[in-house]
């Protein structure tokens, strides 16, 4: 089969690689459609997120949907043809993080395209049956891979603790910003203020359901005028600027609160300590999604929200390095680029 390693920053090569075979408990699930995420897009350039730094040559892709070829032994919830979304993480389910129904945090748990795990840019992995989620037939591939940043933002919004009236802002409209906007206003937010610059992002965000979409300078005015100066309930931060951990402690109101997504280029985030100190301000660093991807494919599959606008650029696999190149420039109008490993 194929697989993408990438060798170092920049540099792709294609590998003809033994498909792998499942053990019992585990699904062979022939890759379909799988999103380049930003986080993908730092191991390309830089190597490394933050402290974790890779070594060998890696598969990345964690975005990803497929249809099951083959089963382990003792698999009975699946079978060969389903059509799937994958989880990316394998919690250990044993820790005391995992047991307290926070396994997205559960410290070493194996993610796809984070070393030393392989993640999904091949032609067929294998992965613990239960991690492979059944998607209804309405429920198209490139959908189905947008379910795990749709189920990012989705956890945010519910780690937020929001309640409906709040009003919100959003920093970043990619894949991750409009996911929070659409969890944001299914949970009842009154007023949802987005930004970004990219003219794009902001049409597609008024389209599925922003309040205002605007220009990230002109997010201060905006709040302050629609909540008369009071400041916003809820500040989401998910463009990865460090500047906007910042503009997220400015804008928010007395008591409120800040929830950061997006991964920064260096390793520290700058922010506006007496602000955030004279307004007690709560924030929460929020880690992937967690337990709630099944709750996900069913908003997408009752039309609830819509991740099918997300997939706006489509590459082969051999493409992926054009696919990175548009994703670090953002340009035409990208909001995530897929990879079509297998039509
Ligand atoms: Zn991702
Ligand atoms: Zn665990």
């Amino acid at each position: 089969m194929r697989a993408l390693r990438l060798h170092k920053p920049y540099e792709f090569h294609i590998h003809d690689e033994p498909i792998p075979q499942p053990q019992p408990g585990w699904a062979q699930i022939q890759i379909k459609s799988v999103g380049v995420c930003a986080s993908d897009v730092h191991w390309y350039k830089d190597g490394r997120i933050g402290n974790t730094v890779m070594s060998d040559p890696i598969i990345l892709g964690h975005e990803a949907s497929g249809v099951i070829t083959a089963l382990g032994e003792g698999v009975d919830s699946l079978k060969v043809g389903d059509r799937v979304a994958i989880e990316p993480a394998k919690p250990c389910m044993r820790c005391e993080f995992c047991l307290s129904g926070h396994p997205n945090v559960c410290p070493g748990a194996p993610f796809f395209g984070t070393p030393p795990t392989d993640g999904c840019f091949c032609d067929y992995i294998v992965w613990p049956a239960e991690l492979a989620i059944k998607i209804p037939d309405s429920v198209s591939f490139d959908a189905a891979a947008m379910i795990e940043p749709l189920a990012v933002g989705d956890y945010a919004v519910e780690l937020s603790q929001i309640v409906p009236g709040d009003t919100v802002a959003i920093f970043g409209a990619g894949a991750i910003g409009l996911s929070t906007l659409q969890a944001a206003k299914l949970a009842g937010a009154s007023k949802i203020i987005i930004s970004d610059p990219i003219q794009a992002r902001r049409e597609m965000a008024l389209k599925i359901g922003a309040t205002e979409a605007i220009e990230p300078s002109e997010v201060r005015n905006a709040v302050n005028a629609t909540t008369s100066a009071r400041g916003i309930d809820i500040a989401f931060e998910c463009s990865g600027s460090e500047e906007a951990v910042c503009e997220c402690c400015e804008i928010a109101r007395i008591l409120g609160k800040v929830m950061i997504l997006g991964i920064p280029d260096g390793d520290t985030y700058p922010f506006a300590a007496s602000a955030s100190r004279r307004k007690q301000l709560s924030a929460i660093f929020v880690r992937r999604s967690n337990l709630n991807t099944e709750r996900c494919i069913e908003y997408v599959a009752e039309g609830k929200m819509d991740v099918k606008p997300y997939a706006s650029h489509h590459f082969t696999l051999e493409q992926t390095k054009e696919a990175m190149e548009l994703a670090i420039t953002r340009g035409d109008g990208l909001i995530r680029a897929i990879i079509a490993v297998n039509e």
